[in-house]
């Protein structure tokens, strides 16, 4: 059978024609494969010139020499190389006949076919199909097929792993800015080098290679198999610097396709004890192999199938916007671990390494949403990976002079602040560590969203209340009193926008700083009445009276919060208001708005341009305290100024776009997030997906479109289709049950599939409603 038919329909698939080397990066990060245990970017299995090839384990991170610490980038188990006549088959040295890729979001595979023609005329079909198994997330393989078009020769395959292997660091400030040769640009980087060898052995029928981080001491262990369905054949195996490689020589013949296995098992010390780690990979190399290649791919597949029935948004009628929703759902999908509470989703993933794995508050504003509401063991995971990261949020206020825990801007594996002070070309300072201290508010926001979605209190008594307390512990402390006018503010801060630094209340931090003491009070009065021992046990372990409730309640009232009441415009810190307009005038072809001439990202401060929603990310983030004319006020007044120079910023003006009214640059908006890496328009996917803006896009669809919000503890919608858009179909998982949404232009059905008799009460535009489980109930517009 061809290895395409394996393929699913066309509307699953995302696909490459033809090998551009300017390309090269971007396609790599586009096709990564992974399984939440890890991510393996889409290189070309024999290497290229000027690749960024890189398979990122979740909480492997490491120090050693790197300015901050870093997600690794750990050993490559994707070499595989075909030789024919002792001459090798890349895409840069033979003449390329045909050059497909296509990755298939609905099985996680990517397949892949080059005919490669060589200086000798012989022509040779590779095709290959590889994948990180979603069923067994330590088993990734590669079925490769080889046929000789034209030629009877001696045909080799290497296959190997490859652990030298560094992290890319720092870029040398240049003059001007010079673009470099795409096959050599990566060689101006400084790299650095967190792994070591600590054992590079051949096993019976099989390759092994352990390396051991610098820093951290963790142990990774690679075992691998390759096999090739022909009888006669050669087998040798090379030991390199950091290498081991196996290889296996034929006699092939024309026309004969020949099938080719690379099985492979990984395995780290954080998943078993560094004794037994080389047993257990090569006893589950082993057992992989029993199993077959075929059932392993059986396995793998089921378990996707298994994801879709879940987490799928069907758009009937608008083939683009579904490819794109697709897309970001499958990179939501290969970024979490719900295996592992002790990790998180960095803000690209695994699938590159310009943010270094660190985790922002992309988590809880921008993916949880889609994990509470469709896989809530994986939203559980990721908040509780905020409560073993705790006692590094006491230590960063501990370091910075303050009381409770201050959650990091950049959190990687122990949660101390990770934000590396300057670009990575030394030019620019940054400041987010020091000031941009919401992210602790939305680690609050997070933990309340999921317990009010999923009803799962336990984790509100078990961990949610302490990281409550020790959060609020921490506004008590940097809230700081103006006695002149009698208030409570923040000064020196930095809201969302990230164009302006050492601004005093901003009005996002300050309201959201509000809303969290407030909300605390309210979690830990319902802990002592509820759950009267889990409060005891809490309050003698952190020396908590009841009284701070009250001294929250206090302050909460007294924070200054911004606005403006004659025209409703919420101004964005103190000063805004009179700083320099600099019009937006020029767009770009993916119709993003562009600088000013002279300006960029660090020479926006005087001017009122910002980089992606502020205020207008409060009014979204608390719908129930504004009133529609103030969001439309400031929806308007801002998305003047804003230059959406963050990826996070076009979902966010889609759903408040929606929320007010303007429905043609909501459209416009969601569009921009939905294809950010599809179509590059950020420009810098080859250093890795948008993960933030993949979880946008979900909320576009069914906060946006769908208009779902949560109001006071009940499901509410507001449902609106663009123009050609016949359906719009997605689940929600509500308190444990699914919720089907089917969204027509003049009407919506919703069908609970919950315990017979079980029924919720929902509010579709203004009016409530009765869903009772397992009927369908249409509501006509
Ligand atoms: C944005 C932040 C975001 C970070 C990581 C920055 O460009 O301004 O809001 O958290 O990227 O995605």
């Amino acid at each position: 059978m061809n290895l395409r038919d394996l393929l699913s329909t066309e509307e699953w698939l995302i696909d490459e024609a033809g090998f551009d080397n300017t390309r090269l990066n971007y396609h790599e990060t586009l096709f990564t494969i992974g399984n939440g245990y890890l991510g393996t970017r889409g290189s070309l299995e024999e290497g290229t010139r000027g690749d960024l090839p890189a398979t990122y384990i979740a909480g492997i991170f490491d120090h050693h020499d790197s300015t901050v610490v870093d997600l690794v980038n750990a050993p490559d188990w994707l070499p595989l190389s075909v030789w024919v006549d002792g001459e090798h088959l890349d895409v840069q040295r033979c003449k390329v006949l045909e050059h497909r890729r296509v990755l298939d979001l609905r099985q996680g595979l990517l397949y892949r076919l080059t005919r490669f023609e060589d200086s000798q005329g012989r022509r040779t079909r590779y095709e290959s199909l590889r994948f990180a198994s979603f069923d067994d997330h330590h088993i990734c393989a590669i079925r490769a097929r080889i046929t000789p078009e034209n030629h009877s020769s001696t045909i080799a395959v290497e296959a190997g792993i490859d652990g030298e292997r560094y992290n890319l660091d720092r870029l040398p400030a240049y003059e001007g800015s010079p673009s470099f040769h795409p096959e050599i640009k990566w060689h101006k980087w400084a790299k650095s080098k967190h792994l070591d060898v600590v054992e590079a052995t051949f096993e019976q029928d099989a390759i092994y290679l352990q390396m051991r981080t610098l820093d951290r001491d963790h142990h990774l262990a690679y075992a691998s198999s390759l096999e090739v369905t022909t009888e006669e054949t050669r087998r040798s195996k090379r030991l390199d610097y950091q290498e081991v490689t196996a290889q296996i020589e034929w006699q092939a013949a024309e026309g004969i396709t020949y099938d080719v296995d690379k099985t492979v098992a990984i395995y780290t010390s954080r998943d078993v004890d560094r004794s037994r780690i080389k047993q257990v990979c090569i006893d589950a190399l082993a057992s992989a192999r029993a199993q077959g290649a075929g059932s392993v791919l059986d396995a793998h597949l089921e378990a996707w199938a298994e994801k879709w029935r879940d987490c799928d948004i069907v758009i009937d009628g608008a083939p683009v916007p579904q490819q794109a929703v697709r897309y970001n759902i499958y990179q939501l999908l290969i970024a979490a671990a719900a295996h592992d509470d002790k990790v998180n989703i960095g803000a690209n993933a695994l699938t590159g390494e310009r943010y270094k794995g660190h985790v922002f508050w992309d988590t809880e504003i921008y993916l949880l949403p889609f994990y509470i509401y469709t896989q809530p063991a994986a939203a559980r995971a990721l908040l509780l990976y905020r409560y073993h990261t705790l006692s590094g949020a006491l230590e960063n206020a501990r370091m910075n002079g303050y009381q409770g825990a201050q959650y990091a801007w950049e959190s990687a594996d122990t949660g101390i602040e990770a934000t590396p002070k300057w670009t990575a070309d030394g030019t620019f300072r940054l400041w987010m560590s020091d000031e941009e201290f919401h992210i602790t508010a939305d680690v609050a926001y997070g933990i309340l969203t999921y317990v009010t979605a999923t009803d799962d209190w336990d984790f509100l008594a078990d961990y949610g209340a302490e990281i409550l307390v020790q959060t609020s512990r921490f506004w008590v402390s940097r809230l700081e009193d103006n006695q002149a006018e009698n208030r409570l503010e923040l000064r020196r801060v930095m809201g969302p926008d990230e164009f302006h630094e050492h601004v005093d209340n901003n009005a996002f931090t300050n309201r959201m700083a509000q809303w969290h003491l407030r909300k605390s009070a309210e979690a830990l009065t319902w802990l002592k009445i509820e759950r009267r021992s889990a409060f005891e046990r809490l309050a003698s372990r952190l020396s908590f009276e009841i009284e701070e409730i009250d001294l929250w309640l206090e302050m909460a009232d007294r924070i200054y919060v911004p606005q403006d009441h004659t025209t409703g415009v919420i101004e964005q810190f103190d000063g805004y208001f009179g700083l320099e307009e600099i019009p937006i005038e020029r767009w770009d072809e993916n119709g993003m708005p562009a600088y000013p001439d002279g300006y960029h990202h660090f020479n926006c401060t005087d001017t009122t341009l910002i980089k992606q929603p502020d205020a207008v990310m409060l009014l979204y983030l608390l719908p129930d305290q504004f009133e529609d004319d103030v969001k439309r006020a400031n929806y308007d007044f801002y998305e003047a100024r804003t230059l959406h120079k963050s990826s996070l910023s076009p979902a966010i003006h889609s759903i408040m776009g929606i929320e007010v009214g303007d429905r043609t640059k909501a459209e416009q908006y969601f569009l921009r997030s939905a294809l950010v890496d599809l179509t590059d328009n950020q420009g810098n996917t080859e250093h890795g997906a948008h993960s933030a803006s993949a979880g946008g896009t979900w909320q576009c669809a069914v906060f946006g479109f769908g208009g779902f919000r949560v109001k006071n503890g009940q499901m509410t919608f507001k449902p609106w289709l663009p123009q050609g858009w016949r359906e719009l179909r997605f689940q929600l998982r509500w308190r444990s049950a699914p919720l089907n949404v089917t969204i027509r232009p003049d009407s919506t059905t919703f069908r609970l599939d919950a315990r017979p008799g079980q029924f919720e009460e929902i509010v579709v535009n203004g009016h409530t409603h009765q869903i009772s489980s397992g009927e369908d109930v249409e509501i006509s517009f």
